[in-house]
C-alpha cells in the first residue's frame, strides 16, 4: 500500500475553508488540512483529485517527486488484470467536491466525440477519453440532471411566459404538440443560442415577476432566483426549467452517462469518473462555452435520473457499494463505528484484480495487509500497514487484500475501484472461449475418425460395403417405401 499526496483545485465555485456567512465550511479544505496541506482561508476549495490525470496528478509519499503514474510505469503489476481492459493507467479519477455556487451547465462527450474534440481543440478538450461520472452526496446535495419529462416541460413553457418568449412561439408550440426528441432539441437549442440581450431582458422581467408573486414559489422558481444571483442574466438561469432538479440526502447517489446535460448546484460530494477532464459547457460559467457542440451532442432523453441508495454488502458488515452501469469504476463506503473495547472493529476487504484508492473522510484507524512484501519492494514506500486519518489517501495495488480497523472514534473511508462487472464479464468471455474451443475439438476428432474409417475401407477394398452401411444409416427413420405405396 502506498500513501498518496493529492492536489486540490481552487475553482471559483468552491467553498471557503470556514464557509463564511454562516455557511458550512469546505470538506475539500478540511481533507486538505487533515493531509497536512496548508489551507488559505481566503481561497475557495472546490475539488480534491485522487488519481493520475495530468491536470492534477497524485504523488507518492516517501519517494521524492514521483507521481503515481510514474510509479505505475515502473510497477505495472500494481494494475493487475485491469491493465488488459484499460491499458497502462488507473481507469478512474476519484474526487471530493465542495460546491458553493453552481457549476456550469455541462455535458461530457462519449468516446468517439471526445477523440474528435481532442484532436481538433486539445487546449479545451484535454484528453480523448469519455467521462461518465457518479456523484455521492456527503451532505444535502442539489443538482440539475437530464431533461424533465415532456409534461413538466409543457407546464414550464405555459407558466413561465418569459421562457416561452425566448424559446419562441413556434418551437414552444412544437413541444406542446409532440413529445419528440426533435421538438425538445429545437426548443432547447433556440434557448441556448438566443442572443444575450433577449435572454437578459427575459430574466429581468421574470425575476421582477417572481419577487412580486403573492404565493409560495416552486423549488424550481426559488432555484432560478438563486442562480441569477450567482450568474446574473446568464442563459443557464432559464435553462434550469428544462432540467430535473434532484435533491439528494447524504448517502444517495446519481450517475451521469455521456451526453446528458447537468449542473451541480450545492453541497459536498464524493465523485468518481473515468479518467478524463472533458467538459462541454454552455451556461453558468465564465469559461469557454461550446453551445453548438453541446446542443448537437446531447441524447435528449427525458425523465428523472436513477437514484442509487448504496447496496449493503452481503459478505461484509460495514460496507455499501455504489455501482453505476460503467466499466471504469464503482465506489464503496466503509463505515466502522467506534468501540470502547481495546481492540477496534475490523472489516476485511478482499483482494481486487485491479488498482484501488482509499480516502479517509472521518475518524481514525489503520489499514494493513498480510500479503508478503514483494522481493523488490521499497519498505519505506510500499507499506504493510498505514495509519488512517482524515484526509489520508492510500493506493492499494491489485491483488492486495487488506483489513480496515477503526480506532475508538470509528472510521469512515471511501474506496474507488474498477467496476467488478468488468472482471465478471471478462471471466464470462473466457469461459465462452473455452467452451467454443471444446466444441471445435469435438468436431475435429469426429472428422478425423471419419477420415480414418474411409482410409481403412479404401485400403481393405471394403468401400462398396461401407457405402451400403452409410445408405442404411441415411434412410434410418425415413418411412419405408412399402408403407406409403397405395394398396
Ligand atoms: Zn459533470
Amino acid at each position: 500500500m502506498l500513501r498518496l499526496q493529492c492536489p486540490v483545485q481552487n475553482y471559483a465555485w468552491g467553498r471557503k475553508p470556514d464557509g463564511g456567512g454562516g455557511k458550512r465550511g469546505s470538506e475539500v479544505a478540511a481533507l486538505a488540512a487533515g493531509a497536512g496541506i496548508e489551507v488559505d482561508p481566503e481561497k475557495p476549495y472546490a475539488e480534491l483529485w485522487m488519481g493520475t490525470h495530468p491536470s492534477g496528478p497524485a504523488t507518492v509519499l516517501g519517494v521524492e517527486n514521483t507521481t503515481l503514474s510514474h510509479w505505475l510505469s515502473t510497477h505495472p503489476s500494481a494494475l493487475g488484470d485491469a491493465q488488459q481492459y484499460f491499458g497502462d493507467d488507473i481507469p478512474f479519477l476519484f474526487k471530493v467536491l465542495s460546491v458553493g455556487t453552481a457549476l456550469s451547465i455541462q455535458s461530457h462527450p462519449d468516446k468517439a466525440l471526445a477523440q474528435k474534440l481532442h484532436a481538433k481543440r486539445p487546449d479545451v478538450y484535454k484528453d480523448d477519453n469519455h467521462k461518465p461520472e457518479m456523484a455521492i452526496a456527503l451532505t444535502d446535495f442539489e443538482a440539475l440532471c437530464g431533461f424533465v419529462e415532456h409534461d413538466e416541460l409543457v407546464e414550464a413553457l405555459r407558466s413561465v411566459p418569459e421562457l416561452k418568449s425566448v424559446v419562441g412561439e413556434a418551437a414552444a408550440a412544437a413541444v406542446e404538440a409532440s413529445p419528440s426528441k426533435a421538438a425538445l432539441k429545437a426548443a432547447f437549442s433556440a434557448l441556448m443560442t438566443a442572443d444575450a440581450s433577449t435572454v437578459a431582458t427575459a430574466i429581468q422581467v421574470m425575476t421582477k415577476r417572481l419577487l412580486s408573486e403573492r404565493r409560495v414559489l416552486t423549488e424550481k422558481e426559488k432555484l432560478v432566483l438563486r442562480l441569477n444571483e450567482q450568474y446574473p442574466l446568464d442563459v443557464g438561469v432559464l435553462s434550469a426549467f428544462f432540467f430535473n432538479l434532484v435533491t439528494l440526502k447524504p448517502g444517495q447517489a446519481v450517475y451521469l452517462a455521456a451526453n446528458v446535460p447537468h449542473a451541480y448546484v450545492s453541497g459536498e460530494l464524493v465523485e468518481c469518473m473515468a479518467t478524463s477532464d472533458n467538459v462541454i459547457r454552455a451556461g453558468l460559467t465564465p469559461k469557454l462555452r461550446d453551445t453548438s457542440v453541446l446542443c448537437e451532442s446531447l441524447t435528449y432523453s427525458q425523465g428523472p435520473p436513477e437514484i442509487l441508495e448504496g447496496t449493503p454488502s452481503t459478505s461484509r458488515t460495514w460496507t455499501v457499494t455504489y455501482s453505476p452501469p460503467f466499466d471504469e469504476f464503482e465506489v464503496l463506503r466503509i463505515r466502522i463505528p467506534g468501540t470502547t473495547r481495546p481492540l477496534g472493529l475490523q472489516e476485511a476487504i478482499p483482494a481486487s484484480p485491479g488498482p484501488q484508492i482509499l480516502l479517509v473522510r472521518e475518524g481514525q484507524g489503520r489499514a494493513f495487509t498480510r500479503n508478503p512484501p514483494r522481493a523488490d519492494a521499497d519498505p519505506k514506500v510500499e507499506l504493510q500497514e498505514v495509519e488512517l486519518r482524515k484526509g489520508g489517501v492510500v493506493f492499494i495495488p491489485a491483488n492486495t487484500p487488506f483489513m480496515v480497523e477503526a480506532l475508538n472514534v470509528g472510521v469512515e473511508a471511501w474506496l474507488a475501484t474498477v467496476n467488478e462487472r468488468v472482471y465478471k464479464q471478462g471471466a464470462r468471455t473466457k469461459a465462452a472461449a473455452v467452451e467454443r474451443e471444446g466444441q471445435l475439438s469435438w468436431v475435429f476428432w469426429f472428422a478425423l475418425g471419419l477420415l480414418l474409417v474411409l482410409l481403412w475401407a479404401m485400403a481393405t477394398n471394403n468401400l462398396p460395403a461401407l457405402q451400403r452401411e452409410l445408405n442404411k444409416w441415411a434412410s434410418f427413420g425415413a418411412p419405408d417405401a412399402a408403407h406409403v405405396r397405395p394398396t
